[in-house]
């Protein structure tokens, strides 16, 4: 595949997709020690036919990204979260963790590298990071690899969903994640098994499904990328406390700022048939930060919330709060980003 050229972009319309850029960083991980890392320009990876990842799974990942702001500065947010939540999923599926320090260090490197293709300020682009981690090792027998590859690729990508407009989502009957299983690791395989349920969602004219609870069915656990929150009558922010969710660093953040605007935010269990109390309703997640949910339909019933046309004020005031702070136009008052030196 042909490198991007840089003239060939268009700032406010990239879409969401991927593009080849000048520089990936990898480590590899072998006789029990991360090797030292560094950038490469090859943005392919070459595996033996039977490496671990391409026949039992073993892959975690993450994605963050770099912002700039008005004075041409280069910022992450909350990196050390990421690196963290990478170092949790790689532990769940027995994978070599890669180093918190040395995995934020990694992401400013790709960024440094690749900063003329970070979004100019105001287009809404911003240069998304895909840190992941897999098992390369050569096995025949199910076991864990003694081999991985830690690699980010950059991308510069726009506004995920351009501007707060509220879309119309499915219940699924299907599950992404068991109970007790991997549902709180970002890794490929809850990815694969919520394919099908997408596919089915899309067909039917849903943009996704959401999915409720694995083991009862009965409370609402979050979409097959983003996490789910509630505004109810009384003006609190409530989010699904459970075992099966994803711990978005999205969601994390907005539970501090629903805090700093006095919106009482809890991590709740929330039925299902309790959803019609919610006067507005969202996915969080960092491709969109936020996505009104305009409505919800379980077996024919169809919830709405607010307005299908129209985000509601609350959530509307929470996206623009976040976003402030990311795109360095609001006060930074937890030191959540960091600056790219
Ligand atoms: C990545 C992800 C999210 C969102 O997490 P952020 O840290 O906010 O990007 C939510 N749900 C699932 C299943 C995810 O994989």
């Amino acid at each position: 595949m042909a490198k991007e050229k840089l003239e060939d972009l268009e700032w406010t319309n990239l879409g969401f997709k991927y593009r080849d850029l000048p520089y990936s960083f990898q480590a590899v991980y072998k006789d029990g020690v991360w090797q030292e890392g560094g950038l490469t320009e090859d943005s392919t990876i070459v595996l033996s036919e039977a490496a671990q990842v391409l026949h039992y799974g073993q892959e975690v990942f993450e994605g963050l990204k770099a912002y700039r702001w008005k004075d041409g500065s280069l910022h992450l947010f909350r990196p050390e979260e990421n690196a963290a939540r990478l170092r949790r999923s790689a532990e769940r599926m027995s994978m070599a963790p890669y180093p918190e320090d040395k995995f934020v260090e990694a992401c400013k490197e790709v960024v440094k590298a690749n900063a003329d293709f970070v979004p100019p300020y105001g287009s809404g682009g911003t240069l998304y990071l895909r840190p992941f981690l897999i098992g390369s090792e050569p096995i025949v027998g199910v076991d864990a690899a003694q081999e991985y590859i830690f690699r980010i690729y950059a991308t510069p990508v726009g506004a995920y969903i351009n501007g707060l407009h509220p879309a119309a989502y499915m219940v699924s009957a299907y599950d992404r994640a068991a109970h007790a299983g991997t549902g709180r690791a970002k890794t490929s395989g809850n990815y694969a098994a919520s394919l099908y349920p997408h596919e089915l969602a899309k067909k039917l004219g849903y943009a996704d499904a959401l999915y409720l609870d694995p083991r009862e069915h009965k409370y609402v656990d979050e979409f097959g990328g983003a996490n789910f929150f509630g505004i109810t009558k009384e003006g609190n922010f409530v989010t699904p406390k459970s075992v099966s969710v994803l711990p978005s660093i999205t969601k994390k953040s907005l539970l501090v700022v629903a805090q700093d605007l006095g919106l009482n935010p809890q991590e709740v269990r929330i039925p299902f048939d309790e959803v019609d109390d919610l006067v507005e309703a969202g996915a969080m997640g960092t491709a969109a930060v936020i996505s009104p949910v305009g409505s919800l339909t379980y077996n024919d019933e169809k919830h709405v919330f607010y307005s299908e046309t129209e985000a509601g004020p609350i959530t509307t005031k929470l996206y623009e709060t976040l976003t402030g702070i990311q795109n360095g136009d609001l006060p930074d008052t937890h030191n959540w980003t960091v600056p790219v030196e």
